[in-house]
């Protein structure tokens, strides 16, 4: 089995709610998706690989310092504010046309800063979340060690997600771009260009505006038709596409079939790469809460050998996955079907 990446303290992140339509609803992004996706790769058979700490060297290639610096020290400077909400959560968001484009200042009230850096209300944070939120980082680099190394495959087991973060905001239960990361440091590592394809559910918003007008990052992203009236709502659309970014939009409601058939045409688009990172969404399964794609853990199986195939060097970052009981399985099929792509070409 594919080797994969572990850190505890990706577990640290208890967001325990998301503000959705202005109520407070439980949480989906739980330390228990990691727990679940590494007790089955264990059965398996899968070999741990204890993450190591990296600088913030590649961080800072793909995120602004600002960012960053505002999650590291977010809980501390709202929980010392005896504010009556125990998560960070923006309340006003400084829309660059509410200042004419100018820079916004600096808020002088920590409850408002949020809003500098946060494009929604969903996604929360808490004792633990920048610790987690880096370890995933850490989680994503040493993975792409791995491969970079010499190992055609390596799976980084992290959360939070991270494919909806843009270079300077957050959200849609994210925090730093793990798969962008990972992408960024591959390329410094082996020969390009790197293509990225997400088969999340929802689009790879954060990633595709981070390698925006770059052909040296390839952007590919298969999921739910945000016109349909799913997340991330503004982007996600074939209008999108140049020849550095592809977007597949799918009707609610498709199932195996058409989702490998765009799989497919993504891994087509990827095939022209020296280097690949697979942004790994299992939401896209039936039965998953977050999305109305209905998926089989056949059809992850066959994903698998689909991006298998191309036979690239291969870094498979976690992303999104709510059901806890078939979140481990899906991970486990997905990284089979990529061994036995590779190996059956
Ligand atoms: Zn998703």
């Amino acid at each position: 089995m594919v080797p994969f990446v572990w850190s505890d303290d990706c577990l640290r992140h208890e967001p325990a709610a998301e503000v959705w339509v202005g109520v407070r609803t439980p949480a989906t992004e739980l330390p228990a998706r990691a727990v679940a996706i590494r007790g089955s790769l264990l059965a398996a058979g899968a070999r741990e690989v204890t993450a190591v700490a990296h600088d913030d060297s590649a961080l800072l290639e793909v995120h602004d310092p600002e960012l960053v610096g505002f999650l590291r020290t977010a809980w501390d400077e709202w929980s010392a504010s005896s504010l009556p909400s125990d998560r960070v959560v923006p309340y006003v968001f400084a829309r660059p046309e509410l200042t004419g484009g100018r820079e916004p200042t600096t808020p002088a009230a920590v409850w408002a800063r949020p809003g500098l850096f946060a494009y929604d209300t969903m996604t929360l944070i808490g004792p633990g979340t920048w610790e987690a939120a880096r370890a995933a980082v850490d989680v994503a680099l040493t993975a792409v060690d791995v491969v970079a190394s010499g190992e055609p495959l390596a799976y980084a087991c992290c959360r939070p997600p991270g494919h909806h973060v843009t270079r300077s905001l957050y959200g849609g239960s994210c925090y730093l771009n793990n798969t962008a990361i990972a992408a960024s440091a591959l390329l410094a590592r082996l020969d390009g260009p790197v293509a990225i394809v997400d088969i999340d559910a929802h689009h790879g918003n954060g990633t595709q505006e981070l390698f925006l007008g770059r052909d040296d990052v390839l952007t590919a992203s298969v999921h739910v038709d945000p016109g349909a009236g799913w997340f991330p709502h503004f982007l996600g659309f074939a209008a999108e596409n140049d020849e550095a970014n592809l977007n597949l939009p799918l009707a609610p409601g498709i199932r195996d079939v058409a989702w490998l058939a765009a799989v497919q045409r993504a891994a087509e688009f990827a095939a022209r790469a020296g280097a690949l990172v697979i942004a790994l969404g299992v939401d896209a399964a039936a039965g998953d809460p977050e999305s109305p794609l209905e998926v089989t853990a056949g059809g992850y199986r066959e994903a698998g050998r689909i991006l298998g195939r191309l036979g690239l060097p291969t870094v498979v970052v976690q992303e999104g996955g709510y059901d806890l009981a078939t979140i481990g399985p899906l991970v486990v099929e997905t990284l089979a079907g990529l061994e036995e792509g590779r190996t059956r070409r």
